[in-house]
C-alpha cells in the first residue's frame, strides 16, 4: 500500500515537472510580453525610428539587441555584433550648365541621374528620343535600364509629364555604396535634334550608415538550411504634424512584426530543438526602398533558405476578424498551405491575401529573397484599403489589440513547426520578375 503510494505520487511528480518543463508557445509568448516590447518600440522616445537618422533608429537597434541577446541568439556569420552594419550613399543633385548646338539650356527643361560627384559630358553621347505618342512610361523604363550613358529628347508634348520626371529626379537617389558605377543620363525637354553638347553637373554624395539586427539559432541536423523570420524596423521618423504631433510611431507598422520576431525567438531558444537554422531579423529602412532587406539578401545563399516569414503589420483584426491573418503571395509557393495544415485543429486560420490589387507580395521585405527563388512571404492583419492609421501619426501603441497580435504569433510559432524539424519544404517560388 505504502509503496503503491509512493510510486504514486513520484509518477505524480514526473508529470508535474515534465508540464513545467514542456515549452508551449502559451508559456512563452505571453500577452505582458508583446505588450512591453510593441510599446517600447513605439514610444515617442524612439521618434519614429527614421532610417535615415542613424542615432535615433540606433536606440530601437540597440534595444533588439538586448532582446536578441536575453534570448540567447547567436550572431550572424562570424559577425560580432547583432548589428548588420552597410553603408547607401545618398545623391543629391546640386545642378550644372547645358550647352545644345552652341545654346546655353533652361535649368527648367532639363534633369540629370547620375552616380558621379561631378560629371561632364563633352560630345552628344547616345541618344534615345520619345517621341509625341511614344508610351513614356515604357521609354523612361528603356532609359533606366540601358547601360550607356543616354541623352534621352523628349518631345514638348510630354511637358507636364517631364516635370515629374525632374521632381523625382531633384528629390534625389540612394544606392549602395559597394554598387558599380551606374551610366549618367541627361533628360532634356526638346523638339531640336541635338548635335553638338557640353555638360557640367555636380551631385552632393553623402554617405547614410545603416543596420539590420540580426541573431541566430543554430540548427540542430541542418546547420546549412535557412528559416528566416523578419519585419522592419525603421519607420517615418518626424512627419508633418496633427493635432500638435508629429512623431509617426508605427506601432503597427512595423513594430508589431518586429515584437513577433523578438517573441518567435526567445520561444524557438528555450524550446532548442530546431533542426534547421532559424535567422532572426529586423531590417532597416524598409520605408524609403528596402535596403535593409536588399543587403541581407546578399549576406545569405538564397539557394539555402528555405523559407521566410515576413511579418508585417499584425496589429489589428483582419477583415475576416479576430483569430487570423493573411499570407501574401499565397499561391506563388506551398507555403501557404503547409502553414494551414500545421494550425489543423487550433482556433487559428490563415488565409490568402485578400487584398490582391494591392501588390502586397511586392511592397514588403520579402519581395528580394522571392525573387531569388525564396518562398518568401508576408504575414499580415491589416485592412490597408481602409486603414486610416497607415502611415499616419496615429499608428501608436493604444490602437494595437495585444490579444490578437499575441495569437497570431502563437500561430505562427505552431504553423512553423514542421518547416523548422525539417519534415517539410515549401516550393520554390518562380517567375518572378
Ligand atoms: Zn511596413
Amino acid at each position: 500500500m505504502k509503496k503503491i503510494n509512493i510510486i504514486a505520487i513520484a509518477a505524480g511528480l514526473i508529470i508535474l515537472q515534465s508540464c513545467a518543463t514542456q515549452k508551449t508557445p502559451q508559456s512563452i509568448i505571453t500577452q505582458e510580453e508583446v505588450s512591453r516590447v510593441i510599446k517600447t518600440l513605439s514610444a515617442d522616445d524612439m521618434l519614429g525610428r527614421s532610417a535615415l537618422k542613424p542615432n535615433e533608429i540606433g536606440k530601437a537597434a540597440d534595444f533588439i539587441s538586448s532582446e536578441f541577446k536575453k534570448a540567447g541568439l547567436k550572431y550572424f556569420d562570424g559577425a560580432t555584433t547583432y548589428r548588420q552594419n552597410f553603408t547607401m550613399s545618398n545623391i543629391k543633385p546640386e545642378g550644372g550648365k547645358l550647352t545644345i548646338n552652341g545654346k546655353e539650356v533652361s535649368t527648367e527643361i532639363f534633369g540629370v541621374s547620375s552616380s558621379k560627384e561631378s560629371l561632364t559630358m563633352t560630345n552628344v553621347p547616345q541618344i534615345l528620343k520619345i517621341e509625341k505618342g511614344d508610351n513614356f512610361n515604357a521609354k523612361y523604363r528603356q532609359a533606366l535600364n540601358g547601360d550607356k550613358d543616354l541623352l534621352v529628347c523628349i518631345d514638348e508634348s510630354f511637358k507636364s509629364t517631364f516635370s515629374r520626371v525632374k521632381g523625382f529626379l531633384n528629390r534625389g537617389n540612394m544606392v549602395a555604396s559597394d554598387k558599380k558605377e551606374s551610366p549618367s543620363i541627361v533628360f532634356l525637354l526638346t523638339n531640336e535634334t541635338p548635335v553638338n553638347m557640353s555638360l557640367q553637373f555636380k551631385n552632393k554624395i553623402t554617405p547614410m550608415p545603416m543596420f539590420n539586427v540580426v541573431g541566430v539559432l543554430p540548427g540542430k541536423s541542418r546547420p546549412n538550411e535557412y528559416v528566416v523570420f523578419s519585419g522592419h524596423y525603421d519607420h517615418l521618423g518626424i512627419i508633418k504634424a496633427t493635432n500638435q504631433d508629429s512623431i509617426a510611431n508605427g506601432a503597427d507598422d512595423d513594430a508589431s512584426g518586429t515584437t513577433a520576431v523578438i517573441e518567435l525567438a526567445k520561444y524557438f531558444a528555450q524550446k532548442k530543438d530546431n533542426e534547421r537554422t532559424l535567422v532572426f531579423v529586423a531590417f532597416t529602412a524598409e520605408e524609403i526602398g528596402g535596403y535593409g532587406s536588399q543587403y541581407f539578401s546578399k549576406q545569405l545563399n538564397p539557394d539555402q533558405t528555405v523559407a521566410m516569414f515576413n511579418i508585417e503589420m499584425i496589429g489589428k483584426e483582419s477583415k475576416f476578424g479576430i483569430n487570423n491573418a493573411f499570407i501574401t503571395g499565397y499561391d506563388r509557393s506551398d507555403f501557404g498551405k503547409i502553414l494551414q495544415k500545421n494550425l489543423e485543429g487550433t482556433a487559428f486560420k490563415f488565409y490568402p491575401d485578400p487584398y490582391p490589387q494591392q501588390n502586397l507580395f511586392f511592397r514588403s521585405d520579402n519581395a528580394t529573397l522571392a525573387r531569388l527563388g525564396v518562398p518568401a512571404h508576408t504575414i499580415s492583419s491589416d485592412q490597408i484599403d481602409t486603414d486610416k492609421l497607415y502611415h499616419s501619426v496615429d499608428d501608436e501603441f493604444e490602437s494595437m489589440n495585444i490579444s490578437n497580435i499575441t495569437e497570431i504569433i502563437k500561430a505562427i510559432a505552431i504553423s512553423s513547426t514542421s518547416i523548422i524539424n525539417g519534415k517539410d519544404t515549401p516550393s520554390r517560388v518562380s517567375g518572378v520578375e
